[in-house]
C-alpha cells in the first residue's frame, strides 16, 4: 500500500471534526477532487483505498476515470450544460449541480430516456453570488418542488459553494435549513479550506482537493 498521509490526515480530521460535533465519522463521506490532477497525484490515493472522487468538467472526467471507473463512484460537482447531459448521466454516479429548470428537464428526459439514474442534489447559490451557479435560496423550494412533482426526479440532497471571502458557517447553516425543510437529509458542503466547519454544521459529504491533492496544475476557467 503506498503511503498517502494526506489522505490519511485528510480522513483523521473529519474523524475528529465528526466526534466534536458528537456526530458518527461514518456519516461524513470524503469526495476526492480529482479535477486537473496528474494522474500519478491521483493514483496513490485511489490505491490507498479512496473510492469516491469529484470532477467538474465531463470530459476531463471521462479522459481521466474512463480506465479505472470500475468500483468507483463519480460525482460531478462542476456546471453542467445541457449539451452534455447525455455523457454525464451515463457516465457519473451522483450529479452535485443541478442549478436551474432547463437542465432539471434535460436530466429528467434523458433519465427516462437511458433507463439509468444518477443521484442528484441541488445546487443553491447561498451568497447569491451573480458570477456562481445554482438556485437562489429564495427559489429552492419552489425548484425543488418541481423537480419532484412534474419531472419525477428524486433529489437526494443540496450542495453548495460559498463565497470565497465570507465566513461558511452561516452559509452552511442556510443550505441545511433549505434541506431541513424540504424533508432533504443529504448535505454536500465544505472544501479543503472549511470541511472541518461543514461538519460542525451538518455535511455529510466534504468536497477536498487540494488538502489531498496538493494546489492544482493549471488554473480553471
Ligand atoms: C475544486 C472544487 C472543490 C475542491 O476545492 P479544494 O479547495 O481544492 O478542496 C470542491 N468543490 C467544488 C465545487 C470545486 O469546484
Amino acid at each position: 500500500m503506498t503511503n498517502t498521509p494526506a489522505l490519511e490526515d485528510v480522513l483523521a480530521r473529519i474523524d475528529r471534526a465528526a466526534q466534536a460535533a458528537g456526530r458518527d465519522p461514518s456519516t461524513v463521506q470524503l469526495v476526492a477532487v480529482s479535477k486537473t490532477q496528474a494522474w500519478e497525484q491521483v493514483e496513490p490515493v485511489l490505491r490507498a483505498g479512496q473510492r469516491v472522487f469529484g470532477e467538474n468538467r465531463v470530459q476531463e472526467a471521462m479522459t481521466r476515470w474512463s480506465d479505472h471507473r470500475e468500483g468507483i463512484e463519480l460525482h460531478l460537482i462542476g456546471p453542467l450544460q445541457t449539451n452534455k447531459v447525455k455523457e454525464a448521466v451515463a457516465f457519473f454516479d451522483v450529479i452535485e449541480t443541478l442549478d436551474r429548470e432547463k437542465l432539471a428537464r434535460s436530466l429528467a428526459e434523458e433519465i427516462v430516456r437511458s433507463g439509468k439514474s444518477p443521484r442528484l442534489y441541488v445546487q443553491v447559490n447561498t451568497g447569491e453570488e451573480p458570477q456562481k451557479a445554482g438556485v437562489l435560496p429564495g427559489e429552492a423550494d419552489a425548484f425543488i418542488a418541481l423537480c419532484r412533482g412534474e419531472l419525477k426526479l428524486q433529489i437526494e440532497g443540496l450542495m453548495a459553494i460559498p463565497p470565497a471571502d465570507q465566513p461558511a458557517g452561516p452559509h452552511f447553516a442556510l443550505l441545511r435549513k433549505i434541506a431541513a425543510r424540504n424533508g432533504l437529509e443529504r448535505l454536500s458542503m465544505g472544501m479543503s479550506g472549511d470541511f472541518e466547519t461543514a461538519i460542525r454544521f451538518g455535511a455529510t459529504s466534504v468536497r477536498v482537493g487540494s488538502a489531498l491533492f496538493g494546489a492544482r496544475p493549471a488554473p480553471q476557467a
